[in-house]
């Protein structure tokens, strides 16, 4: 901390004090404050800091404490009164008051108890850290009391935390006081530039995390570490981007440091469009040749791309038709095709259609690129070439030119005019129609014949004849057919039978899968998740931000549902693709699943450059955010409701072999209509997202308030310990979002849960809730009830709201734990008005001195009734200014423990 303070003991005048002793610990030699006035009660020895001034921006500060408590066995039946615990006070001030204390001033922060007293001659050191907060004035003073310990202070340090000033992704972002989660801006650093302001979120243990930065180096400079540095001289960088400087290309001249670009030399040209990488124009395409293709008048025209591109990427082609003698050409005209087109083709072919079967044809193609106009030189490739008649013309209709009763005469015509050269010839096949009865063989008369008319005799009147014509190529190949039924026309009914199939996909799936059994990610979400298209998603607000980016909430468009509100979860920008398969995992996960209280997923936008995840909106939010100052609001009969949807979840979810691993109301979500869902799926949400996750011996990291012992020592998470963390989620619910375990450090929460500690019950909680949660903590989890043991028990009492009505035995010494609720008798505030302030209830002020309630032994007097008469009628005040009096009556109420 930048600003050092000193201990004082402060003389209260009838009280002994607290003394600077010199101490030996482990064999170096400590001053340290020490008291140990064990004879007598009643001790109330106070030391006190000297002013330590907060700095602006600062709410909060950390207290860590090193001291030394003896045993109070050691005195043995000497003292009765010895104390092994002390009190940390604060009082906040915005001058310096020197040596002018009250005891009155001052709030009490936290008792301090050690984790280990000091028996023999070997001190016991410990070491307690206290957060203090939240702090307004100039500053402030600590306090020590003592009433009646052996206690020797060590060291007091008393700091806060900041993210320290950083560079990210070639952002930089200034110091930053960590006391919450905080959004912070930062700037681009020298010679980078970005659109959007660069921003990263701190958190309130000096951690940055989320940075949302784009910044890129202006053109001439690349990023090295954390700076951008100025091309090299021989190198380039064209524009503002992630690109690293490239080496000038061929056919440039050398270029000087912190180039854009580097100067063509003579005979090379570059268009203003182009990217300064490229220099020369092509020369021309090679291997021209050209395949007549089946069809009329058709040929396809291929080459082989020029040797000389000039390193350039928009390279086109273009073709131009010819009719040339031996003295001079003309354009071939309109009449001709070209498929894609004759310029601007990008493939190395072209078809060319409409040709016209006697002529010969000059065709020359010709390679440019974006440089090519800069240049007085046209390299193409020229070849002259005829439709090849390996492909006999079409034959589309047969007409019937004269008839008698026993002879057919028939003509036809071919799509295209044979060339001199080339012979066609025609078959044609002949039957009686009726004749394919005659078993399974059709037999035909055939006739080869090189003209396209025949008569035919010998047929029997009356009978309805087949025809059928087709031209034969050079080599015999087969044209196309025409068919003629000749008298009478016969109709011809088909049935098809229609086969239904359900679909596999719209059964619901028995058994989860995790994404990790597909090789690939990117198959496992489309197999179960629908891609929509980004035109359809309009993002609206920022709601929250989770590990990957932010979430906000938006619409989506639906054809037939209008515009729909949906949640919107991005990846932020600079994500790895390891990163981007888990942050997509959830969706793979949650796409499997269709259950009314389990979030729904609208579908994936993968295809995009930012991924994003397309939820249902949660008009609510998280649950236990919901919760929180709604206390009493919400009757138990609806918060045991809501604990039914999330039990119905979770039983969907066990079903389907899934466990979820960390099931908090953190983790459920609300909507408009009080409706619970579970969310946060995911494959690395329990190592990664949760800010409760913590580091455990085995490494991996665990949220130990929400976790069975069993998860945590040996890592057996099965629906068993979702079922312990449903028991958490209970108490939360009906505790209107308290903390479970209040400020009890993880530690101390193994170590009370270990020796058969369980969380004692919220106040008003029915006692019947309060007896599943117990079962839900037992400790043997084939003992603890199944998902589907507790919906039915949480609708058989939804059933018969009468067994909501006993309320479970309520301990206010536990339950609310406000730091300062207790303080002894009362004397510690020195009117009505500090000790309304203390418990942030100030706006009773004038009701109580109305009431005519100006002291605090008339506080202390007061029962229910009396509190609701001054005028507090909300459940939740009148909550906690009646345990606050009562924690002023028992002094002791910081230091119980709750058994079961
Ligand atoms: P997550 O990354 O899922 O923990 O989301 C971060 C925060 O965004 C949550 O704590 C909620 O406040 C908010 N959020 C996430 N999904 C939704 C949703 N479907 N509807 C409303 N808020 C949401």
């Amino acid at each position: 901390s930048p600003h050092k303070a000193h201990l004082a003991a402060v003389n209260v005048s009838w009280c002994s004090t607290w003394e600077i002793v010199q101490t030996v610990v482990n064999g170096t030699l400590f001053y340290t404050y020490s008291v140990c006035s064990i004879e007598t009660t009643e001790q109330d020895n106070w030391l006190r800091t000297t002013f330590i001034q907060r700095r602006p921006g600062t709410s909060r500060v950390s207290v860590e404490l090193s001291f030394v408590v003896r045993d109070c066995n050691t005195f043995g039946g000497a003292s009765v009164a010895c104390k092994e615990t002390f009190n940390l006070f604060i009082s906040e001030a915005d001058a310096d008051v020197g040596t002018n204390f009250r005891k009155g001033q001052f709030r009490k922060v936290a008792t301090i108890a050690p984790d280990e007293v000091t028996q023999g001659r070997v001190l016991k050191v410990n070491t307690e850290t206290k957060t203090v907060g939240p702090l307004s004035k100039k500053g402030f003073y600590l306090g020590f009391q003592d009433v009646g310990a052996c206690v020797a202070l060590l060291s007091v340090r008393v700091y806060y935390k900041t993210c320290p000033s950083t560079v990210q992704s070639l952002a930089v972002f200034p110091e930053t006081v960590a006391d919450a989660l905080r959004e912070v801006e930062g700037a681009c650093i020298e010679n980078a530039v970005s659109q959007a302001t660069p921003r990263i979120y701190c958190t309130a243990e000096g951690k940055w995390v989320v940075p949302m930065v784009q910044c890129q180096c202006l053109a001439g400079y690349e990023a090295t570490g954390d700076s951008c540095q100025a091309c090299k001289p021989g190198y380039f960088k064209p524009s503002v981007s992630n690109d690293l400087c490239q080496v000038c290309p061929d056919n440039t001249k050398p270029s000087a440091s912190g180039a854009s670009e580097c100067l063509c030399e003579e005979g090379f040209f570059r268009a203003p469009s182009d990217p300064p990488t490229s220099a020369s124009p092509p020369s021309a395409p090679r291997d021209l040749t050209s395949m007549t293709l089946p069809g009329e008048g058709k040929l396809q025209l291929f080459w082989s791309p020029p040797l000389v591109t000039g390193g350039r990427s928009d390279l086109m082609y273009s073709v131009v038709c010819k009719l040339c003698d031996e003295a001079s050409c003309i354009p071939c005209g309109e009449k001709i095709r070209f498929e894609p087109g004759p310029t601007n083709l990008q493939d190395p072919t072209v078809v060319v259609s409409d040709l016209d079967s006697h002529l010969n044809y000059t065709f020359t193609v010709e390679a440019q690129s974006g440089v090519s106009q800069f240049s007085a030189e046209r390299p193409t490739a020229t070849i002259t070439t005829a439709l090849d008649y390996t492909d006999p013309p079409k034959v589309t209709e047969i007409h019937l030119a004269d008839r008698s009763p026993t002879s057919l005469s028939l003509s036809w015509t071919p799509t295209r005019r044979p060339p001199a050269h080339i012979n066609h010839r025609y078959e044609l096949m002949y039957r009686r129609k009726d004749d394919s009865t005659e078993g399974d063989v059709t037999t035909y008369k055939v006739l080869i014949l090189d003209k396209s008319f025949v008569q035919i005799d010998g047929l029997l009147p009356a009978t309805t004849y087949t025809f059928r014509v087709h031209a034969l190529g050079p080599e015999g190949n087969p044209g196309s057919y025409s068919l003629m039924h000749v008298c009478i026309s016969v109709i011809y009914t088909a049935y098809f039978l229609i086969m239904t199939f359900s679909p596999d996909q719209h059964k619901p799936l028995k058994m989860y899968i995790d994404p990790h059994t597909y090789e690939d990610p990117n198959i496992a979400i489309h197999k179960f998740v629908t891609e929509i298209d980004p035109s359809v998603i309009g993002k609206q607000k920022v709601i929250g931000v989770g590990e990957f980016g932010e979430v906000f909430r938006g619409v989506m468009k639906i054809p037939g549902r209008g515009e729909v509100p949906v949640a919107i979860k991005t990846l932020k920008p600079g994500y790895s693709e390891k990163q981007r398969q888990d942050f997509l995992s959830e969706a793979t996960i949650m796409g499997q699943f269709s259950h009314p209280n389990i979030i729904h997923l609208e579908g994936v936008i993968t295809k995009f450059k930012h991924a994003m995840i397309v939820t249902e909106y949660m008009e609510n939010g998280a649950l236990d955010t919901h919760l929180k100052g709604r206390d009493g609001e919400i009757p138990p009969y609806q918060l045991v409701g809501m604990l039914r949807g999330i039990a119905a979840g979770m039983k969907y979810l066990s079903d389907m072999n899934y466990v979820h691993r960390d099931l908090a109301a953190r983790n459920v979500l609300v909507n408009g209509n009080l409706e619970c869902k579970v969310s946060d799926f995911g494959l690395s949400r329990v190592l990664e997202d949760d800010a409760e996750g913590t580091y455990t011996t085995r490494g991996g990291k665990i949220p130990i308030r929400w976790t069975a012992p069993e998860a945590i020592a040996y890592r057996k998470f099965t629906s068993a310990s979702d079922v312990w963390s449903f028991g958490i989620v209970m108490w939360e619910v009906m505790a209107f979002g308290e903390r479970p375990y209040w400020d009890m450090s993880n530690h101390e929460v193994m170590k009370a849960i270990n020796e058969n500690f369980r969380l004692p019950a919220p106040m008003d909680c029915p006692s019947t809730i309060y007896q599943l949660m117990l079962q839900c903590w037992l400790h043997e989890r084939l003992k603890r009830p199944r998902f589907l043991d507790i919906v039915n028990f949480l609708d058989k009492l939804l059933k018969s709201p009468e067994s909501l009505k006993t309320i479970a035995d309520f301990d206010p010494r536990v339950s609310i734990r406000l730091p300062s609720t207790s303080g002894g008798d009362g004397t510690m505030f020195r009117s009505v008005a500090e000790w309304l302030e203390s418990i942030k209830m100030s706006q009773y002020k004038e009701s109580f001195a109305r009431a005519g309630i100006t002291t605090m032994e008339q506080v202390l007097a007061l029962r229910h009734e009396d509190i609701r008469n001054i005028g507090v009628r909300l459940p939740g005040h009148m909550k906690r200014i009646a345990y606050s009096i009562l924690g002023l009556k028992d002094e002791t109420s910081s230091l119980s423990v709750f058994a079961v």
